[in-house]
């Protein structure tokens, strides 16, 4: 079936909880979205705004008091491997044993978090680390033949075989992202989990591992979800974008269609409060005021304290993810403005926005 081909993941209305003792924080809130095989998803959204909480979810990274409280998580794997680990497809991720998500990690979906030096053991050399992820999931292959992998790993990244040897602090920064990346990369997984995995570094290194992560991806047709604070990061990287605001998911489009035109007013907000990465220079506005407290969120529309667009029915009424305009199908948008088929224009964001903004020249 053709969704069964090209359909990799399917998220469907997941809720995840924080339990505390002074109230039950909302992380994220009926979440829904597609990625296709090799496709490429940045997520973006302030911090707290619930996507580290997402991906971790749907890894089932997730530690008490952190608590799934509904939806699925639906994998489709390719068909030899669905043979080979006797899962019956689609799998629900939420779903697995433990026994068969230690086999589904690795293999199927792996993650890169955002500190490398964090990520790696400081006691084990980088080849080590490689091998100690190979013996595990491949009992089967030899000690010459993992070696050997090893070391075509680290050249697809870019560390020379030498540095297998090498210990953690012994590499810069961007060459330990980089053996991360390798060690994310051994099992040939069909989706990788990136969370902020350039903050740490500076700009040009950011952009060399951004090159790298985007070539290695399309060479092995490897589905990734990349997550940043960052949208300007997304925009040269994704093939599509989800934004999120207070654990809900408000925008989903083509990474194209989110530079060119966002629809949500907090994606515009958020688009203007970095510096382009390339292209013409453009004025940065901010958005007012911050995110809201998870626990205790605002009526209607969580974003209306802070929309320069606000009327009404915003604060009493939730928005939900829709078509924005009926010509453009693959945008989706969860805003009241488009509840009747009519869009601002990007002069009328502009405007709202540089009104409730004094405004900062990139
Ligand atoms: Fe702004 Fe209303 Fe749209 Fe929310 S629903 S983003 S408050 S216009």
């Amino acid at each position: 079936m053709e969704t069964q081909t090209k359909t990799l993941l399917e998220v469907k209305n997941l809720n995840i909880e924080y339990a505390a003792s002074n109230g039950t924080v909302h992380a994220v809130s009926d979440v829904s979205f597609t990625l296709g095989r090799g496709e490429i998803l940045g997520l973006a959204g302030e911090s707290g705004c619930g996507k580290s909480t997402l991906a971790y979810g749907l890894t089932r990274l997730l530690r008490p008091p952190a608590l799934i409280t509904g939806g699925e998580v639906l994998y489709y794997p390719r068909e030899e491997r669905a043979r080979q680990t006797r899962l019956k497809e689609p799998v629900d991720i939420l779903e697995l044993s433990a026994s068969q998500l230690r086999k589904f990690r690795w293999n199927e979906v792996s993650i890169v978090f955002q500190s490398a030096m964090n990520a790696l053991n400081p006691v084990l050399t980088i080849g080590a680390q490689i091998d100690d992820v190979l013996r595990t999931h491949r009992p089967d292959m030899g000690s010459a033949a993992r070696k050997s992998r090893a070391i075509e790993l680290l050249d697809q990244v870019g560390i020379s075989a030498e540095r297998i040897k090498s210990y953690p602090h012994e590499l810069s920064g961007g060459m330990r992202q980089r053996a991360v990346i390798a060690i994310a990369l051994a099992l040939s997984p069909e989706l990788i989990v990136m969370d902020e995995p350039t903050t740490a570094l500076d700009v040009v290194v950011q952009r060399e591992i951004l090159q790298l992560i985007s070539k290695l991806c399309k060479e092995f047709s490897t589905a990734l979800i990349f997550i940043t604070h960052d949208l300007s990061l997304l925009l040269e990287l994704s093939d599509s974008i989800a934004i999120m605001y207070a654990g809900k998911m408000i925008e989903k489009a083509s990474s194209e269609a989110v530079y060119l035109h966002p629809r949500h007013p907090y994606s515009y907000g958020l688009l203007h409060s970095f510096p382009s990465l390339h292209g013409p220079q453009r004025r940065m506005v901010g958005i007012p005021g911050s995110p809201p407290d998870l626990r205790t969120l605002p009526s209607g529309c969580a974003f209306h304290p802070r929309c320069p667009f606000a009327f009404e029915r915003c604060q009493t009424v939730e928005p939900v993810l829709q078509v924005a305009q009926a010509e453009l199908p693959g945008q989706l948008v969860a805003c009241h403005l488009y509840d009747q088929g009519e869009a601002p224009s990007s002069s009328d964001f502009a405007q709202k926005f540089e009104s409730m903004s004094e405004g900062v020249s990139a």
